[in-house]
């Protein structure tokens, strides 16, 4: 057994309970976990109390934004699309099922007309919301025309971000060496 000095404090920060345990036994990691409600914070106990200051809320907004993007789940994407359909397609397209799939190696979104049925890359829930809209926007402009031709692009014509989000995707396709189009 080996001893080590512990110290463990609470606080709250933006409204959040957290504590903070301080171990000398850990050299020079941070780490962070939800735990009932509050906010867990393991630094060394080396830090000083700005450092630890800091990073309590440098993991605080690592913690929040993870459980944001777990949030995206199916039923957050179908909602997500019939609100862009109202906005950018006066409701015209109607999805039976947008889910999110992970077997999809070559596209960012794909969809079966016939069936109403969308299906998003697992890639895209780490993107930002507006590159994710995007996606799912180009989806259900599909479920009213196949094609990619102008009347296709004239349907996302009035999307704000639409170059921002194809440039977003062409640079994460280029970085990671993927063969990923948005067709
Ligand atoms: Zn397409």
């Amino acid at each position: 057994m080996t001893t080590s000095a512990r110290e463990v404090r609470q606080t709250v920060v933006d409204g959040v309970t957290v504590e903070v345990r301080r171990s000398s036994r850990r050299r020079r990691t941070v780490s962070a976990y939800r735990q009932e409600g509050r906010l867990v914070v393991l630094v060394p106990a080396r830090l000083t109390r700005a450092e630890e200051g800091e990073w309590v809320r440098t993991m605080l907004a690592r913690v929040t934004a993870s459980e944001q993007r777990q949030r995206r789940s199916d039923t957050e994407l179908l909602t997500r699309a019939a609100h862009l359909s109202r906005t950018h397609l006066g409701g015209r397209a109607r999805p039976s099922s947008v889910r999110w799939v992970s077997n999809q190696e070559s596209r960012w979104g794909s969809c079966t007309p016939a069936e109403g049925s969308i299906r998003i890359s697992d890639k895209v829930r780490v993107m930002p919301g507006w590159v994710l809209d995007y996606v799912l926007l180009h989806e259900l402009a599909h479920l009213i025309e196949p094609g990619h031709g102008p009347a296709f692009w004239s349907l996302l014509s009035g999307y704000p971000r639409l170059e921002r989000a194809r440039g977003y995707l062409q640079g994460v396709s280029a970085t990671a060496g993927l063969a990923l189009t948005d067709d």
